[in-house]
């Protein structure tokens, strides 16, 4: 039994979401492959020699591989994917936009978002936006899955050895081209792998507001920034801070919950989260059922007197 991971990598290094899959495939059992595929990424295949738990790496390195278009990266995926017994992806964008693919060109099912590993052909995966699991056995030969990256602890960066074995990238599928890509600079963690965040709802009131009121807690704490989908719907923040179940799925040590009622699709997102602390002003909102600590009380003045006692 081998298994193939499709590397997630900016070229230079690895995502960290990938480490989480190395760890699920590790549960699944046999030889681990990661692909890292892209244009001129043999710094990310290096980096991703050194991590833990990889027998091989294997560097497609192409001009059509730019921007790692689902088109031409699942061409590649397939070319190799007979040889393999599971194929895995992490559950962010990157692996949504490119395991339906490849699941598809192959007929088979693909297992979205595991959570669990029982057995090389059972696993466990959310349904009802997490409000039940299903555990779902596959009979497919090969098993297109991909990983919800909180579920899974991180293998180690660092402590691997695996040999790096250039492959050919399948031939440009003329289905798409990459044009250009605007990134967001972060001054701040990346959501999906902050160790806390701060998450600020429509309590907030205005986009000056969330600035003024969250910001030095997050500073104060090297938080990430997050939020409700009503306070990116009223504008206050983008919608690339959308924490749930329509938005970034969370699993911090600590999820501050500022101005959030606790919705069902909010909670589908964070309830993983280590420690939760909610802060609002109605004692009967939904958020304090999930959370650790709950802060009954004005967001605008308890959250700079926490800012002023971490000081
Ligand atoms: P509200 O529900 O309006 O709550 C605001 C809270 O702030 C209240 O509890 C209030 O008591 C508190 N408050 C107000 N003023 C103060 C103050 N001064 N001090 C302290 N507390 C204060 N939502 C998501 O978040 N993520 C998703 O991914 C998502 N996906 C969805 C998908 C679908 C298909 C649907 C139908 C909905 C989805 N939603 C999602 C929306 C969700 O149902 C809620 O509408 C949303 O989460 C509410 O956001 P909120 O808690 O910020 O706002």
């Amino acid at each position: 039994m081998t298994i193939l991971i499709i590397a997630e990598h900016d070229g230079a290094s690895i995502k960290p979401a990938t480490l989480n899959v190395v760890s699920a495939a590790q549960q699944i059992g046999g030889e681990i492959h990661l692909l890292v595929a892209g244009h001129q990424a043999q710094v990310a295949a290096s980096a991703a020699a050194s991590i833990a738990g990889i027998a091989r790496v294997l560097l497609a390195d192409a001009p059509q591989l730019v921007g790692e278009l689902a088109e031409n990266l699942a061409q590649t995926v397939l070319s190799i994917a007979g040889t393999y017994s599971h194929l895995l992806v992490s559950a962010t964008a990157f692996g949504k936009n490119l395991m339906p693919r490849i699941a598809a060109k192959l007929d088979v099912a693909q297992i979205s978002e595991i959570t669990a590993v029982h057995g090389a052909d059972t696993f466990d995966r959310p349904i009802y936006a997490g409000n039940a699991i299903a555990t779902v056995r596959s009979r497919d030969a090969v098993k297109a899955i991909t990983v919800r990256a909180t579920a899974f602890t991180p293998v180690s960066a660092q402590g691997g050895n695996a040999s790096i074995e250039r492959i050919d990238a399948a031939a440009d599928s003329g289905k798409s081209t990459f044009v250009s890509r605007n990134e967001t600079a972060l001054d701040r963690p990346e959501l999906t792998s902050a160790r806390v965040i701060v998450s600020g709802g429509r309590g907030l009131g205005s986009d000056e507001n969330f600035a003024r009121v969250l910001e030095p807690l997050a500073d104060r704490l090297q938080a990430a920034l997050g939020a409700s989908r009503a306070a990116v719907d009223a504008g206050y923040v983008p919608n690339d801070l959308q924490v749930g179940q329509t938005g970034k799925i969370v699993a911090p040590q600590l999820y501050i919950a500022v101005g959030i009622s606790g919705a069902i699709q909010h909670v589908a997102g964070m309830k993983d989260s280590k420690i939760i602390v909610a802060i609002n002003k109605d004692a009967e909102a939904p958020i304090f059922g999930v959370a650790d600590y709950a802060i009954v009380g004005d967001l605008f003045s308890i959250v700079p007197e926490l800012v002023a006692a971490l000081a």
